[in-house]
């Protein structure tokens, strides 16, 4: 990962942003700037020179992490030692994570930080994210593949009687043991009618003949989140949810072959929609299409109605068309997809019909 590559296009951005710094707190966007994994650091940025601060936990971790920049351990808080550190390094106009602080913390910047001027930098590092490196990419890889090993261990051993909660424990053990850290979220495992609910809660709910299984998971892997959703069959499902079955996969097919360069998130959106429309189900598909995914599960671009996102290269897009129909079911099928100059590519290996053994 080249961070310092990073930090040099964040830094070329600043004269744009009317800063003369940036102070960094999200954590996703620490991590990607310097390699640092732990759960406490900021970093200061200036058109020539960087500023990392940690705490006392993390002295030692970020030696190794973040061997390239001047490290502080702030033993009392961030807030005095980000400040000198603007000072002295000439800093007058000082921008921050509008997203990354709270009301209390920015009361808190604005009274250390007297004289200085503070610039709201809205989605800034979140932008240059989008676009996923050969070692993002790689990261994403081998999350997708501990997904895919999960599903295919869980699928073949779904049986009379089994829990959701106990599904999900299966398949996030399989995640665990085919190299994931931790699952990217908690699983999302809904069986029968419950999976008429789009983000259903596992719950002690059996599994029995008849009932689909929609599973909602992924792996976690070096800090890049891997995203999938299938839906299956155990026993002969009610032909109604056969039907919404073939319909959703049409309609996500449809979604990933509108990926491509400079497309925006509502045509992507709107190419999958409309196959559910022209079904009459539209009123059921009751959420985006899709979200980028990397060092956090959901990330830009958005695919969605209203969404003006325009797709560049080496982007990586969640496509999840789902119909949901009260008491009956639902279905959802998710996929990752990168964006290339020449396409697009989907990453799951796993299969997606409704029999998948
Ligand atoms: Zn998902
Ligand atoms: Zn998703």
């Amino acid at each position: 990962m080249d961070h310092r590559l990073r930090r040099t296009r964040l830094a070329a951005r600043l004269v744009e942003l009317g800063a003369e710094g940036l102070l960094i707190t999200r954590l996703p966007n620490v991590r990607y700037l310097t390699g640092f994994t732990g759960s406490n650091g900021q970093v200061l940025l200036t058109p020539g020179d960087a500023a990392f601060f940690t705490d006392g936990r993390y002295t030692e971790q970020a030696r190794h992490e973040v061997p390239d920049l001047e490290r502080l351990t702030c033993l009392d808080g961030f807030l005095e030692p980000v400040v000198e550190a603007a000072r002295r390094l000439g800093v007058r106009r000082l921008g921050f994570e509008s997203d990354g602080v709270t009301f209390r913390s920015y009361e808190d910047l604005r009274a250390s930080a007297k004289g200085m001027e503070l610039v709201p930098v809205g989605g800034e590092v979140e932008r240059q994210r989008w676009v996923k490196d050969d070692d993002e990419l790689a990261a994403l890889e081998r999350a997708q593949r501990a997904t895919d090993d999960a599903f295919d261990a869980v699928a073949g051993r779904l049986r009379d009687g089994m829990t959701e909660r106990e599904l999900a424990f299966e398949l996030e053990a399989e995640m665990r043991r085919a190299g994931a850290e931790r699952p990217a979220f908690d699983p999302i495992v809904a069986f029968g009618e419950d999976a008429a609910e789009p983000h259903h809660e596992p719950t002690d709910r059996p599994l029995s003949r008849g009932d689909v299984v929609k599973m909602d998971f992924g792996a976690l892997v070096d800090g890049y989140h891997a995203d999938m959703t299938r839906t299956v069959a155990f026993g002969e499902p009610p032909s109604q949810l056969r039907d919404v079955h073939d319909l959703v996969r049409t309609a996500q097919q449809a979604g990933i072959e509108a990926v491509r360069v400079g497309a925006t998130g509502a045509e992507v959106d709107a190419a999958a929609r409309s196959v559910i429309e022209e079904a009459g189900l539209g009123e059921h598909f009751t959420h985006g299409l899709g979200h980028g995914v990397g060092l956090e599960i959901h990330e830009g671009p958005r695919l969605g109605r209203g969404s003006d996102d325009a797709l560049p290269a080496g982007a990586v897009v969640t496509v999840e068309p789902g119909v949901y129909l009260p008491g009956v079911g639902g279905v959802r099928i998710e996929d990752m997809v990168e964006v290339r100059r020449d396409g697009r590519r989907a990453f799951p290996r796993a299969r997606k019909d409704l029999f998948p053994t």
